[in-house]
């Protein structure tokens, strides 16, 4: 499966793939926390899912890499079936609840430090089912992470997924800025970082036309991830 490493060894921690080649990877995290769910349950925000953005993706054939928390899976079970469904679509792990795993980051509550093996394996216990390309990629809320959380996650045989190009997208409130983040760094072999979260990314769609545009105009291809950290 792509991204499995030997279990039992810290996980290795990448960025982007070789610098060779035309193919970048397009990753949309979905993160959902308790916080999230609440103002969904009161109304105060209407969806952490941005269909345009699944739309768009589909009519164009474009490949892409969901990082799923595991309480976006459980909220959003159809969107998930359409994601696995999509031959194109990578499905990867962003932990169950976004919780932090380090001691500062971006004030995310944090997950127990004795919790974070079994947080992250119960998300691919939650994830799995759906099938489709399933990976064992997997990504930090925030990309916050040290030692001892790569430790942690030593038993579960994974690969962590950073990224090279950070879109800037979380409450957005243009998109012109979006694209130019996106464009002015991406080369062959990066790994970019986008949204799927609507509400708290909500520039993103707007944003995405323009991001392929500029890469067909630069010669870059989006491919799934696992192409485009271990080319054939
Ligand atoms: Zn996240």
């Amino acid at each position: 499966m792509p991204g499995a490493t030997r279990v039992g060894s810290r996980p290795p921690v990448v960025d982007h793939g070789p610098r060779v080649g035309n193919l970048v990877a397009l990753t949309f995290d979905a993160d959902m926390t308790d916080g999230m769910l609440g103002n969904l349950r009161a109304g105060r925000v209407t969806s952490y899912a941005n269909l345009r953005i699944l739309d768009l993706l589909e009519r164009e054939q474009v490949p892409a890499t969901f990082f799923l928390t595991g309480k976006w899976v459980e909220r959003y079970p159809d969107l998930t079936r359409r994601i696995a469904d999509n031959p194109r679509f990578e499905l990867a792990n962003h932990t169950y609840g976004h919780l932090a795993f380090t001691g500062d980051c971006y004030d995310l509550p944090r997950v127990p430090a004795k919790g974070m093996t079994d947080d992250v394996a119960k998300t691919f216990r939650v994830i799995e089912p759906y099938g489709g390309r399933q990976t064992r990629y997997f990504r930090f809320p925030g990309l916050c992470h040290n030692a001892a959380a790569l430790d942690a996650l030593a038993p579960l045989g994974l690969t962590v997924v950073d990224g090279d190009v950070v879109s800037g997208d979380p409450f957005a409130t243009a998109w012109k800025p979006l694209v130019r983040a996106v464009l002015d760094n991406v080369r062959p072999g990066s790994v970019v970082i986008m949204h799927v979260t609507e509400a708290n990314a909500a520039m993103t769609d707007e944003a995405l036309p323009h991001i392929l545009a500029g890469l067909r105009e630069r010669g870059l291809v989006p491919a799934p991830l696992s192409e485009v950290l271990t080319p054939a």
